[in-house]
């Protein structure tokens, strides 16, 4: 079998269209502008690319976004002062905090200070809990993406087996909890998980978000699976430095249903997704029906 390969950059451009038309709408029908900050602290180049991409792709959609820079040596005081004032600003309905933050900055703290009502990466506790208790306002980018990919090969996730590999706050456990939400059967493997082969082979949804380039082999997915894979590793073979995810793709492919490509896989529907949130925290913000997110 050769799967079928997911083209998440086709997908991501159908959502923001689909989402540009609504930002119009909210505009036109109720005066409302969704407003996006982003925080970036210091210069990491992967995470200067990372938020120019957040802030151009949520502007062409007409979100007045707007990125806030902080030098690398930047205090607590002046993080949380920045926080304060974004949370203050009611022109602005998402606030992102890129991670990871200097090592002398406390991200938790930079979670906690973000109003909920604006936690468009879904991380602050009342964020993660309301999504834990089935009640989710706001979720996060990556899984929020993965679950509308999922569902395009799917339709119903109620009853598949889904194995997702990565338990971290951002990807794995929130992935989990609205993977059971659409009634899947979940299992959420991690480093010390024993014969991780085994467990993937169960799977006919596997999600990768380790951060191990090709950890999963061809051998480790159930003939037909679907696999989605959000690893992003940068890798230098020889000269060259290239992106490959957590999936060795080549063998993957051979086995699995649908399989979505690293890059051009859920990376850039991770970004469409955080126009998805701003939308929706700016209606939830506004007393105005959210729009359907896929
Ligand atoms: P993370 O916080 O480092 O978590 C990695 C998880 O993988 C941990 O739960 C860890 O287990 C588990 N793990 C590590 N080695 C393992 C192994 N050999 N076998 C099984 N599990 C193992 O990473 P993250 O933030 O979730 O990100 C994961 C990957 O996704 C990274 O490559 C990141 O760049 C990428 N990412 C992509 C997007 C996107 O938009 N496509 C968004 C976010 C992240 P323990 O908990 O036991 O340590």
């Amino acid at each position: 079998m050769t799967a079928r390969v997911i083209d998440g950059n086709a997908r991501a451009a159908a959502l923001r269209a689909k989402l540009t038309d609504e930002v119009a709408r909210l505009k036109r029908e109720h005066g409302l502008v969704p407003g996006l900050a982003v925080v970036l602290v210091g210069d990491d180049p992967a995470s200067s690319i990372y938020v120019r991409n957040k802030v151009k792709r949520t502007a062409e959609a007409g979100v007045a976004s707007a990125d806030y820079k902080l030098p690398a040596t930047a205090s607590e005081a002046e993080l949380l002062s920045l926080i304060a004032k974004l949370n203050a600003d009611p022109a602005v309905h998402g606030i992102l905090v890129q991670l990871p933050l200097p090592k002398h900055l406390d991200a938790g703290k930079a979670i906690l200070a973000i109003d909920p009502a604006k936690d468009v990466d879904g991380l602050h506790p009342v964020t993660v809990g309301a999504l834990a208790s089935g009640m989710p306002k706001l979720v996060p980018c990556t899984p929020l993406a993965c679950i509308i990919l999922a569902k395009d090969v799917h339709g119903s996730l109620a009853g598949l087996e889904a194995v997702v590999i990565g338990r971290s706050n951002i990807v794995g456990k929130p992935l989990a909890q609205l993977l059971l939400a659409e009634d899947a059967t979940v299992t959420i493997a991690h480093s010390k998980t024993r014969d991780l082969a085994a467990v993937c082979r169960r799977a006919d949804l596997l999600i990768a978000a380790v951060g191990r380039p090709e950890l999963v082999r061809g051998d480790w997915v159930k003939p037909g699976a679907t696999v989605l894979d959000v690893g992003i590793n940068r890798i230098e073979t020889g000269e060259k430095k290239r992106l490959v995810g957590d999936v060795a793709y080549a063998e993957a492919a051979q086995v699995a249903g649908a399989i979505t490509p690293v890059p051009g896989g859920v990376g850039p529907m991770t970004i469409a997704c955080v126009l998805v949130n701003t939308v929706r925290a700016a209606c939830l913000q506004a007393g105005v029906p959210a729009p359907g997110i896929s």
